[in-house]
């Protein structure tokens, strides 16, 4: 069955997704470069001898892939579309006993044995295109390259060696992640690959999170000082309170007894608003310092009044 003439699905692509499209769609030139891209593309295929079967995600990339497999191979073959729930792969079967010998050639070395310098990236493309992942950097950053065959794993890590990332390696339940976590190595990465554009979405991205990350800060940093404010004014009212309850407002002078009454009347105001209700207003520290004295001369009567007890 062709992939063609099916719709689209209509679901929200993500970076990663769009990622491996950008890679798919990219021209490759040389010959040998155009097999190694192939080569990365199949590097989680399964070979029964000379039957290779791989997945890829995009129509994109099964487009690339078949349109590369007439070019290397002389192969015509078709995509089958495969749905595991919502998510959707396409297979591809195809026979070939010298596309077989190379790939079973290139697990073996764990290198590629033939082509030019710039194969190495074009297979790393491969790589990513069939098993590429990338989370969307408003959540985190990791890149990772999937590697599903266990004959493929060193072939794998040398490839991404080979350009120049020495990534973490870590075993999942469908194979060996090799992965980046830092931003630059990420961007970095992605520019070499030639993912021109999820270089930018992944920096916008990054950006917004960045933002984001701010405004919660402040937004909390705000509420911090609500809450230190919100606890003051509980001292200053108890200090008053006390002094009303031991009969010693009198200790106040006129300013003090005029502040303690104002804030009474407003408990929730911070002082420096409390201090424009003043007539005259005075500063948010003028009036600290005679909040600080009331509390001073509650003290005093609070230790005289255990005393006395
Ligand atoms: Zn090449």
């Amino acid at each position: 069955m062709s992939v063609w003439g099916e719709p689209m699905e209509e679901t929200r692509i993500g970076i990663a997704s769009a990622c491996r499209r950008e890679l798919a769609e990219l021209a490759v030139k040389q010959k040998c470069c155009r097999r190694a891209l192939l080569g990365g593309m199949m590097i989680s295929a399964a070979v029964e001898g000379e039957t290779i079967t791989f997945t890829l995600d995009e129509p994109e990339a099964v487009e690339a892939a078949l349109h590369l497999l007439r070019q290397c191979w002389s192969v015509q073959t078709e995509a089958e579309p495969i749905r595991r729930g919502a998510h959707k792969t396409y297979q591809i079967t195809f026979t070939s006993r010298k596309a077989a010998n190379w790939l079973t050639g290139l697990r073996e070395h764990g290198m590629l044995t033939d082509g030019c310098s710039a194969c190495y990236i074009h297979f790393a493309q491969g790589m990513f295109i069939a098993g590429g992942t990338l989370t969307d950097p408003e959540k985190g950053l990791h890149l990772e390259f999937m590697v599903r065959d266990p004959s493929s794993v060193v072939l794998g890590a040398n490839m991404l060696s080979a350009i120049g990332i020495e990534p973490k390696c870590a075993v999942r339940t469908r194979g060996t992640g090799f992965y980046v976590k830092r931003s630059e190595t990420i961007e970095e990465l992605l520019a070499a690959l030639g993912a021109t554009k999820t270089v930018f979405e992944f920096i916008n991205a990054k950006i917004v999170r960045d933002i984001r990350n701010h405004e919660n800060r402040v937004a909390n940093c705000d509420a911090g000082n609500i809450r230190k404010s919100v606890s003051a004014n509980q001292k200053q009212l108890e200090a008053i309170a006390d002094l009303r309850r031991y009969g010693r407002m009198d200790r106040l002078d006129d300013e003090q007894h005029r502040t303690a009454e104002l804030r009474e009347a407003y408990p929730e105001l911070s002082l420096g608003e409390l201090g424009l209700r003043m007539s005259p207003p005075i500063s948010k520290s003028g009036m600290y310092h005679r909040m600080n004295k009331i509390i001073e001369i509650a003290d005093a009567v609070r230790a005289e009044a255990e005393r006395k007890e």
